[in-house]
């Protein structure tokens, strides 16, 4: 399969070995390989019932991996930083999620790219238009940079 680049939002809301939630982020990107570009770490409020609050970041990353691949590797990277299974809304250590890729849309029930629902987090959002603004979203048309300021009006 040809070269292609992944937009990934990295988060996470818990301590765990490299230290804080800002601090394990910045240990996933370093894990991730083939890394092109890093927004900054941003901190957001907590979603859901959740009480902490997450340190989010993109990463823009090259790899010959289609989706699927990539999508085993991500979750294997999780596994290994210590993330609870089955507890959405719960503490993590580190979620990461494929949102755009330079090859189109990819559909299927357990892989949606682009994010099925990237463009109404702005914890993903503020992030990819540090790194990926003039990005246009396959399914919308639209840009990052239109993407963002549109949810922005919305709130
Ligand atoms: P969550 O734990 O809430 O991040 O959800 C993870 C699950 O969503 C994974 O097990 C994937 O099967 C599924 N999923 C669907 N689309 C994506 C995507 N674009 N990136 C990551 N996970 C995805």
């Amino acid at each position: 399969m040809a070269r292609t680049s992944y937009a990934i939002a990295i988060g996470s809301n818990r301590r765990g070995r490299h230290g804080s939630p800002a601090r394990e982020v910045a240990a996933a990107i370093d894990a991730l390989g083939g890394v092109t570009a890093v927004s900054p770490i941003l901190h957001t409020p907590p979603l859901g019932p959740s009480k902490r609050r997450f340190a989010n970041a993109v990463a823009l990353i090259e790899s010959d991996e289609p989706p699927p691949a990539l999508l085993r590797r991500l979750k294997a990277l999780e596994r290994g930083f210590g993330r609870r299974r089955g507890r959405n809304w719960g503490a993590r250590v580190i979620d990461l999620d494929i949102i755009l890729w330079s090859g189109g849309s990819w559909g299927e029930p357990a892989l949606t790219v682009p994010h099925r629902l990237f463009r109404g987090r702005e914890f993903v959002l503020a992030p990819l238009a540090r790194v990926a603004a003039d990005w246009r979203d396959p399914v919308t048309g639209l840009s990052v940079r239109q993407l963002a300021a549109r949810l922005r009006r919305k709130r």
